[in-house]
């Protein structure tokens, strides 16, 4: 464990980073540069930045830190999907995913250590939540997802999901500040529209995002459009009710013109039946929205099974007649325990890479 008492450059802001050199006497225009090193390159040392003067670098290097992730594992799945694990600087560890599929590849990456959330489905929720990520935590998994892909797929990752372990607007401004970093043109210059964050539903924070212009694809966790029997599986239903859900959702879509995905993983007899399709419809009237069923990965201690292909069947068909556009999301990385919900730093015990 190296934790230092030199100051994590990448939590400061461009002012503070411009603010802290001119009191050494540097012109503006090295905060742009090293900036541009942080960010743009993705640099995970002072010695990498080259047009840095020597004397520069070495101040940089006794006074401040960069903390970059720390490859651990990686393993492959039977189906190309990738998980690594990262080490972060005080030990911790999180992990994030490469999905390729024919027409895009896919970087799931994490917003916390853990989750605190008791999602009963779900065997992050195991882990509790340890901390959250700061922004270049979360900036690094892609930097690294991302030269992976290359290596790995050659070509770069084209879309981002902000669906891996932890709850993204619970750590609200370290995963704005990554996704300012990955989209900002002195950034990574990823298009915000190829980039989708998804939430369990903080009502107050969804409306925060509208608030921020919010320029990515919202997708909400929902899983049961029953005020029972969400709260029976997603515990924080209980201050977050589906009515202050929706009223949340009303404004962001009013703000930000963007189409609300729902994610309804489908539970054997708990979440699968006609009535269940029936309110999940009803909610969908709320804002024009698009449902992604998810099937149920498996996780230890978890009470639940996936539904059957009939069930899933009969529920997808009632939600397209009731012209709802519905997208069934086929498990990727299950054999790696890398799908949905799957997160749970566990020991690599297959297909090392
Ligand atoms: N905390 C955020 C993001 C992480 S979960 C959220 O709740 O949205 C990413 C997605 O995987 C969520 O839709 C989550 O509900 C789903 N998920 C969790 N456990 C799952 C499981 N065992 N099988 C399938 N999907 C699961």
């Amino acid at each position: 464990m190296q934790v230092s008492n030199k100051t994590d450059i990448r939590r400061l802001s461009a002012d503070e980073l411009k603010t802290m050199l001119e009191k050494e006497g540097q012109p503006a225009f090295r905060t742009k540069q090293i900036f541009q090193w942080l960010w743009q390159k993705g640099a995970n040392s002072f010695d990498q930045m080259s047009n840095l003067p020597q004397e520069l670098r070495a101040w940089l290097n006794e006074h401040c830190v960069i903390y970059t992730l720390k490859l651990e594992t990686t393993q492959k799945s039977d189906d190309g999907t990738i998980k690594s694990a990262f080490s972060l600087y005080d030990g911790k560890s999180i992990e994030g995913v490469l999905i390729p599929s024919l027409d895009r590849i896919t970087a799931c990456i994490s917003s916390q250590v853990g989750c605190s959330l008791q999602c009963t489905f779900c065997a992050t929720a195991q882990l509790n939540l340890q901390r959250n990520l700061s922004a270049g935590e979360i900036f690094d998994q892609v930097v690294f997802l991302n030269q992976q892909s290359n290596s790995q797929f050659h070509k770069p990752i084209s879309n981002i999901v902000i669906m891996g372990m932890g709850e993204p607007l619970l750590n609200y401004k370290s995963v704005m500040s990554a996704i300012n970093h990955i989209t900002s043109p002195d950034g990574l210059g990823m298009s915000p529209r190829r980039i989708t964050l998804s939430t369990s539903g903080i009502a107050k924070m969804i409306k925060q995002l509208a608030d921020d212009n919010f320029a990515c694809n919202l997708a909400l966790s929902l899983h049961a459009a029953d005020n029972v029997k969400r709260s029976q599986i997603m515990p924080i239903n209980d201050s977050n009710s589906l009515e202050m859900l929706a009223n949340a959702l009303k404004y962001f879509y009013e703000m930000t013109h963007t189409r609300i995905t729902y994610e309804y993983v489908l539970l054997r007899d708990f979440n699968d039946s006609m009535q269940d399709a029936k309110n999940l419809a009803l909610f969908c009237r709320h804002t024009p929205c698009k449902v992604n069923i998810i099937e149920f990965n498996p996780v230890s201690h978890a009470p639940h099974r996936a539904s059957t292909v009939e069930k899933t069947m009969a529920f997808i068909e009632y939600l397209q007649s009731k012209n709802i556009i519905v997208n069934m999301r086929r498990s990727r990385g299950k054999d790696i325990d890398a799908a949905c919900g799957q997160l749970a730093n566990k020991l690599a015990k297959k297909n090392a890479l």
